[in-house]
């Protein structure tokens, strides 16, 4: 049977990410060795670095000034590096589920936060003031387990730093308002392993402490990402889904096709009797789609659950923290999968009447 994968990380790659991945394992780049045992110092390596910054670059047309660097430790380890390399006193984050409050409470260990928030996690706090003097602002775009998304960039007058974990390559951005845009890649763009961290250059240096050397972001700038052993396979993995991207469309070609994924998940969530959107209606994400059984039919909430996994749907359970369903529609996903689970939502319906 066809597996549809809804997982929200690590998840769905294109097919052929996988492939030449796998070929790459065995014989890397015509070298007679594996990918997974040659030197990331040889120069069949150090094209691929070289070509992976180069096109994550075309890819967001990043204007010049910026660095691109694929670090270990995960978007969690960016929630560190981000203050330890920027703050001096004050930064500004919002404060919009799980992953931004992690990031929080890291920055707290290096000076005061200001916490933008809204009145609970299923929709977003907007038009609010940012305090100018701070350091920088801070957002998580796509918050991954609640589902809500931020579709509009920041216009601010102080250093942005965004979480783009889940939603990085799934639309257009003008990254001539960002400062930092990092993530962990294993959501959109890469198995795990790799963080990708896309920086400004001249916004570094600005700080009193000492920072140790692998969480200085200068290191790994002036060593084009290769101060230390990066992690070679997940980065020649991240490359193949920017080639990938680019064959499709670019991220222009994403936005359209996630859109149309996403229009037609939630028009079955708002049409089908059985279910509800968990989230803001105008602040939904369109990568983790998270809805639940009506009150009055929560009872068929396990029941679905095996019914739709029966019928191929992988990972299509809810995060612990907010139970029902989540379906992670990343690019990767082919819109086959969003009408296989619609199906499944329009059969298991009228099952129960
Ligand atoms: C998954 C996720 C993270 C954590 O990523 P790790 O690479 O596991 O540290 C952080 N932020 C967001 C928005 C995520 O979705």
């Amino acid at each position: 049977m066809k597996k549809h994968n809804f997982y929200a990380g690590p998840s769905i790659l294109p097919d052929v990410v996988i492939e030449e991945t796998a070929k790459a394992l065995h014989n890397f780049a015509g070298t007679g060795i594996s990918l997974a045992s040659i030197s990331h110092r040889s120069k069949e390596f150090d094209k691929v670095m070289i070509d992976a910054q180069d096109l994550f670059k075309e890819l967001l047309n990043v204007p010049e000034g910026y660095s691109v660097l694929f670090l270990g430790g995960g978007a969690s380890l960016q929630f560190a590096m981000v203050p330890f390399n920027l703050m001096n006193k004050k930064a500004v984050y919002t404060n919009t589920g799980t992953w931004a409050s992690n990031a929080i409470k890291e920055a707290k260990l290096f000076g005061e936060v200001v916490e933008i928030k809204a009145k609970d996690y299923f929709s977003l706090p907007k038009g609010f003031d940012v305090p100018s003097d701070a350091d920088y602002f801070h957002f998580t775009s796509n918050n991954t387990i609640f589902g809500t998304q931020y579709k509009q960039d920041f216009d601010l007058n102080m250093p942005v730093v965004a979480d783009m974990s889940s939603d990085i390559f799934s639309r257009r951005i003008d990254v001539s308002k960002y400062d930092i845009i990092y993530g962990g890649a294993q959501k959109n763009l890469a198995p795990s392993g790799v963080a990708f961290v896309l920086i400004k250059n001249d916004i570094l240096g600005k700080v009193d402490r000492k920072i140790p050397t692998m969480l200085n972001y200068q290191t790994h700038i002036n060593k084009g990402s290769m101060f230390n052993t990066p992690p070679v396979v997940p980065i020649f993995a991240a490359y193949q889904t920017m080639l990938w991207i680019k064959a499709n469309g670019g991220v222009a070609g994403m936005e359209k096709i996630v859109a149309e994924k996403a229009e037609l998940l939630y028009n079955e969530i708002d049409r089908n009797s059985l279910f509800v959107g968990t989230v803001a209606k105008e602040d939904r994400s369109s990568m983790n789609i998270c809805f639940v059984m009506k009150e009055e039919y929560k009872e068929f909430e396990a029941e679905f659950a095996s019914y739709a996994s029966e019928r191929g749907m992988l990972g299509i359970k809810g995060h612990r923290s907010v139970g029902g369903f989540r379906a992670s529609t990343y690019n990767a996903l082919p819109l086959e999968s969003v009408k296989a689970l619609v199906s499944c939502m329009q059969d298991f319906e009228n099952l129960k009447k």
